[in-house]
């Protein structure tokens, strides 16, 4: 299985790192998680296309983690010329989100079906709304579900994926807590976006201390990964986004909290299990 980091950036746009998703390709059954800004060019990147897609998995409905995913609905449309629907799952409220989507693509959608008669079926999507601790198969992974905890962003859902005996958590925005725990215990990889809070808190910005309270930061992120005895933490959506001679700082962060193999994602990482 590989996990490929398509975004690593957040919501500040930064001209080298996408807005966050990541994508596991297992053998040819390639699952999205999140579809953030640029999502379908990291996938070209990564050698997939929306069409290779058997699922598209959301985590919550922050527009950083979603605002492409009109994108990957389209081009999925384009490629398959509508005959086979796109399955995505997701909270409550991503029905009516992926709703709004198509309708406000209604005249592209009109556009593209009077000049090709193959595109005459539209966009077609499966959206499924999900619990907490629910678990399904998507070709042969299993997904299992747990609540996070991002308030005031409800409901979040974090993910894990297992193919075999290989397992990974891919948990999107949360503080620590028991799903999370749950979703990434003795995983091969664990996949958390994470902020600096020592560096936010100086931020000049207010707006940015608001973000302390509701994400992980990384000495979080790497005890959380200690004490579920992750093999590898995966460090994704920093803020703010380190260049490359910071990276040996954020490491040294997490070091002292976690024993296993620590990865700064760039966008694009690929890490294999
Ligand atoms: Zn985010
Ligand atoms: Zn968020």
């Amino acid at each position: 299985m590989d996990v490929v980091l398509t975004g690593t950036g957040s919501p500040l746009p930064d001209p080298n790192r996408a807005g966050p998703s990541t994508l596991i390709k297992a053998d040819d059954c390639h699952v999205l998680v999140d579809a953030g800004r640029g999502v379908v060019m990291r996938m070209a990147g990564a050698g997939s296309l929306p069409v290779f897609l058997r699922a598209v998995l959301i985590t919550h409905l922050h527009s950083d983690h979603i605002c492409d995913l009109n994108d990957v609905i389209t081009t999925h449309w384009i490629m398959s010329q509508g005959n086979v629907a796109l399955p995505i799952y997701g909270p409550p409220g991503t029905k009516e989100f992926v709703n709004r989507q198509i309708h406000a693509l209604e005249a592209d959608i009109s556009y593209r079906i009077e000049h090709h008669e193959e595109l005459t079926n539209g966009p077609l999507v499966e959206v499924v709304e999900l619990a907490a601790g629910e678990q399904f198969m998507i070709g042969e992974l299993l997904i299992r579900t747990a609540a996070t905890e991002h308030a005031p962003v409800r409901p979040t859902l974090g993910y894990r994926i297992e193919q075999n005996e290989i397992a990974v958590a891919l948990v999107g925005d949360t503080v620590p807590c028991e799903g999370v725990d749950e979703l990434a215990r003795e995983v091969d990889a664990y996949v958390q976006t994470v902020i600096r809070s020592d560096l936010v808190s100086l931020s000049p910005n207010s707006m940015m201390h608001d973000i302390l309270d509701y994400h992980s930061d990384v000495q979080q992120a790497a005890q959380t990964a200690e004490r579920v005895n992750a093999k590898r933490l995966v460090l994704t959506h920093m803020v703010p986004a380190p260049n490359q001679e910071q990276y040996s700082d954020w490491i040294d962060e997490a070091q002292k909290h976690f024993h296993g193999e620590i990865v700064i994602g760039e966008d694009l990482t690929t890490v294999s299990l």
